[in-house]
């Protein structure tokens, strides 16, 4: 640093010219609405196509979407989806097994792509933090239940994205 800018900083940090600015520019704004959100008990739009925790959907009746394609465990770049599945007596095929690792899971919404069904999705919930590991290996009944408390949502989140698919 050359001499004369030596000088010039010195001569601006004893007028307090960065501290000046700094309270002209929060008086600046000091009467706008504030942005801070008060998190958890109040939360900022989401988008439909939100990439959050998944989730296995079922039909009206109660019936499992998912036909045991594997379409998403192929896809998955991340390999964290696991699929067992054999037919049942009725000659229909549904997974007897169904595992995301979610540790793995890197939230890309290829697997939602993939499924000609709709059944699984990622659904609007962020609020899945655990204390270990393990409990970020989801199973079948898992994601299922996940399916059944945030149907209603997800259903409205499929609708409101479906022109654009
Ligand atoms: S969101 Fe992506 S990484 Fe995660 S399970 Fe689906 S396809 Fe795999
Ligand atoms: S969730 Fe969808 S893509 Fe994956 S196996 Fe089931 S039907 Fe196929």
């Amino acid at each position: 640093m050359s001499f004369t800018a030596r000088i010039s900083q010195a001569i601006k940090g004893a007028a307090l010219m960065d501290f000046a600015g700094a309270l002209g520019l929060a008086l600046q704004h000091i009467w706008e609405p504030k942005m801070t959100v008060q998190f958890p008990f109040e939360r900022n739009p989401q988008s439909p196509r939100f990439r959050g925790e998944h989730a296995l959907r079922r039909y009206p009746n109660g019936e499992e979407r998912c036909i045991a394609c594997k379409l998403c465990e192929a896809i998955c770049p991340a390999q964290a989806i696991y699929i067992e599945a054999e037919p049942r007596e009725d000659g229909s095929r549904r997974t007897t097994r169904y595992d995301i690792d979610m540790v793995k899971c890197i939230y890309c919404g290829l697997c939602q792509e993939a499924c000609p069904v709709d059944a699984i999705v990622e659904g609007p919930n962020t609020d899945f933090a655990v204390e270990t590991r393990e409990e970020l290996y989801y199973d079948k009944q898992r994601l299922l239940d996940n399916g059944d408390r945030w149907e209603r949502q997800l259903a409205k989140n499929l609708e409101l994205d479906a022109p654009y698919r």
